[in-house]
């Protein structure tokens, strides 16, 4: 099976109880999936008393006790009584995910490469970028990767354990010359992060995945999708991405290049693509098309932030792009609802500001152009986790190896 694929698979599904038994299923397969779910449920809810546990995931008191001890022995929870302890009765321990073991997080974006130390529970411990050279290319940003990771591994406390390596890698990049081109993660990045970054034979493949997937899982996992199983999740920037989740699971098609929906045909008539096509949907939504329609320089790098502060501030031309932008944003959001059929399309990137800007046009194409059963219950969202959407996201995949089978943790850094 592809790398990308089984690592995204993995870290897709966030199941708030665990799955029930294949029939046949032997003991260890059982409880490696309890241990699993128990951990999965303080990493993604943070610190749980075993009461809740046990109420939460279905299974009795002493097996939640058994897996809990398990768990903290192989030094991946604390249990601790509560701060505040009832009057009757024995207190029920609070587990918690132990910060010492991390995912190490890189992300490859257009301008910028980003590294962090992420320790289960979700949170940032360490986070440091450098600037991305134009006309870069995504190879060439492993070596500084690894440096900024080698500092970060410097400055770790002895007894940390890395669960895993993940690199969220832009779609598109811009060259020197204003040229948008097509990247994203392939076999030779591939190679190349797994010589920088993986543990040796025996520890788990670095996992690599386009951004927009790993910052729609984020979303999916921890920010305003949580909890939704079936989202679209938009992504702007020089190009335009989508991560799609069905049933819990991001939708990767063969070779992990789903989700190019920048490049779905709206407009045969309409500007020609980067990709070598024309009317692509990004030649209406993406940075370009709001800087063009706005009268501004498409090279310019705070333009589509100027564009939008001019809109909100009253200006008739940049407010006049935001709609024409958002007027399309709606088309495209229209056929995407009939497709997928999601409960929330999640707009982030550049896209985030377009939707905030232009929310009521949106909505409106999409009530105009959808079938109704597909878009009455959408819910249109800007996403919450921001620019460390990547990162986080790429924390997830790193952690899905452990939290599948827990106590085969990872190597110490
Ligand atoms: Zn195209």
């Amino acid at each position: 099976m592809h790398r990308l694929l089984s690592g995204l698979h993995r870290g897709g599904g966030v199941p708030s109880v665990p799955a029930p038994p294949v029939s046949g299923a032997s003991q260890e397969e059982i409880r490696r999936q309890n241990l699993g779910a128990v951990l999965r449920y303080v990493h993604v809810h943070g610190p749980t008393s075993r009461a809740e546990l046990t109420a939460r995931l279905g299974l009795n008191r002493s097996t939640i006790g058994a897996l809990a001890a398990d768990l903290a022995a192989a030094g991946l929870v604390t249990e601790e009584p509560p701060a505040t302890v009832r009057r009757a009765g024995r207190p029920s321990l609070v587990v918690s995910p132990r910060t010492r073991v991390y995912a190490q997080a890189l992300s490859i974006e257009p301008d910028r490469l980003r590294a962090a130390r992420i320790g289960l529970g979700g949170r940032i411990l360490d986070l440091r970028e450098t600037d991305r050279d134009a006309g870069a290319s995504a190879l060439d940003a492993v070596a500084p990767l690894a440096a900024l990771t080698e500092e970060m591994t410097r400055a770790v406390e002895p007894d940390a354990v890395r669960a895993g390596v993940a690199v969220a890698v832009t779609d598109t990049s811009r060259d020197r010359d204003g040229r948008v081109r097509i990247g994203g993660p392939d076999e030779a990045l591939r190679a190349a992060l797994d010589a920088a970054f993986a543990a040796g034979p025996a520890g788990p493949a670095v996992l690599a995945g386009d951004l927009a997937d790993i910052a729609g899982l984020a979303e999916h996992v921890r920010g305003v999708a949580a909890g939704v199983d079936d989202l679209v999740y938009l992504h702007g920037g020089a190009g335009v991405s989508a991560g799609i989740i069905i049933g819990g699971r991001l939708v990767m098609g063969h070779g992990g290049r789903s989700g190019k929906v920048g490049h779905m045909v709206v407009n045969p008539g309409g500007l020609p693509c980067e990709c070598g096509s024309r009317g692509c949907w990004q030649t209406e939504i993406g940075e370009a098309a709001l800087l063009r329609h706005a009268g501004r320089d498409p090279g310019s790098p705070d333009g589509v932030r100027e564009v939008l502060c001019a809109a909100a501030a009253g200006d008739p031309v940049a407010r006049a792009a935001v709609e024409r932008v958002a007027d399309w944003l709606g088309f495209g959001v229209a056929n995407l609802v009939n497709v997928v059929n999601p409960d929330t399309v999640v707009f982030g990137g550049s896209l985030r500001d377009v939707y905030t800007a232009g929310a009521d046009t949106v909505r409106r194409r999409l009530d105009e152009l959808a079938l109704p059963v597909s878009r009455e219950h959408v819910q249109l969202r800007p996403a919450a986790l921001g620019r460390d959407a990547a990162l986080i996201g790429a924390a997830e995949l790193a952690f899905a190896h452990l939290l599948a089978d827990p106590l085969n943790v990872g190597n110490p850094a």
